[in-house]
């Protein structure tokens, strides 16, 4: 990798970038009346989500909890609850633990190093939450950042993570940060990334940096970042439905468990002890969770064949009224609306 002519340039780089900013950014709703509150909450969303999804679930998270000493009293239930449908819910339970502390605190540190000891802050929030709200010289670097740093100066290193990338990035994102407004030269640096050098069709003619992009020069700018391969692993779940006069057989998933605890889906066969039928499934749908591409097949079972008395344990059944309160994981309202729907069509 050479930098070293970037290095040479970070002014016009930072000038160009800054200027560009300040013409094009968003109007997203934490940019206009900033707050450090309003900073977390949308970096604690944005991490590995998009801005387009991000913007409803913010509106509301605001609106019934509007500060760190709302969300602090909260109960974790309503919280994840808040979350529901927005996926990886440590992020939810963490800024939660997060609010409950900072509230306590008689004065909040300003400096990404003091904010890496808590909750669900990483190198990268941890940088973006201090250069944003307290204009701490921290540059961010996440996928985004490493995209437009390799392209510009064309390396064809292959990596093995995302993380690893922004460790050898780091440096180079740190030389080239601008002093005098971290958090705009950070958050440019992310509508960029979000923007302009996507992934799979980088519009440079409209770059402000594309005079100082070797990648853009030697026309390579698409095949940069290398990463190796991950190869995606195939997995079929057998999920039961079953409904009863007391409502649908959901599982709630056991506070023991490492992920997703408290929240509900639709059982698995393996959960029930059960075969699969040899029937066609009601519906299969797919989805993909990190390298995981997953099919997921419902069958039509009869309350009766599925027990022999009492409930075990985390089952329950919920009706019309509770299925609206529960907190439910990944994509499982969604099927279970389906399933009710089409069951009472046939
Ligand atoms: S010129 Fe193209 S590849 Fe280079 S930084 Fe700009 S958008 Fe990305």
């Amino acid at each position: 990798m050479n930098d070293s002519s970037l290095v040479a340039n970070a002014a016009d780089f930072r000038a160009q970038l800054i200027d560009w900013y300040d013409q094009s950014a968003r109007d997203l709703p934490w940019r206009s009346h900033p707050s450090l509150y309003k900073t977390v909450v949308s970096e604690f969303m944005l991490q590995q989500t998009q801005v387009k999804t991000v913007l409803p679930y913010f509106h509301n998270w605001l609106q019934v909890f509007p500060g760190f000493e709302a969300l602090a009293s909260a109960s974790e239930e309503a919280v994840v609850k808040q979350w529901e449908g927005l996926g990886y819910y440590s992020r939810a339970r963490n800024l939660h633990k997060l609010a409950r502390i900072v509230s306590d605190l008689d004065s909040i540190p300003t400096d990404a190093k003091s904010w890496l000891a808590l909750p669900g802050i990483g190198p990268y929030a941890a940088a973006a939450v201090c250069s944003i709200a307290f204009s701490d010289p921290s540059a961010v670097v996440d996928g985004n950042v490493v995209r437009i740093l390799s392209r510009l100066v064309a390396d064809r290193s292959e990596y093995k993570t995302t993380t690893d990338a922004a460790k050898t990035y780091q440096s180079l994102a740190t030389a080239l940060l601008n002093h005098a407004r971290p958090g705009d030269h950070n958050q440019a640096m992310m509508e960029l990334g979000a923007t302009l050098c996507q992934k799979q069709k980088p519009q440079c003619l409209l770059c402000p940096v594309q005079s100082l992009c070797q990648a853009r020069a030697q026309g390579i700018e698409t095949a940069i970042p290398r990463f190796n391969k991950t190869k995606a692993v195939k997995q079929t779940v057998e999920r039961a439905w079953i409904v009863s006069p007391k409502g649908v057989l959901l599982y709630r998933i056991p506070q023991t468990a490492s992920r997703m605890k408290g929240l509900h889906e639709i059982p698995s066969l393996e959960a029930l002890n059960l075969k699969t039928p040899r029937t066609s499934p009601l519906i299969v749908r797919q989805r993909s969770i990190t390298k995981y591409r997953i099919t997921e097949r419902f069958h039509e079972i009869s309350a009766d064949k599925a027990f022999n008395g009492d409930l075990p344990d985390h089952f329950l059944w919920a009706n019309p009224d509770s299925i609206a309160s529960l907190t439910f994981s990944g994509p499982h309202r969604k099927w279970i609306t389906e399933l009710i729907d089409l069951v009472s069509e046939k």
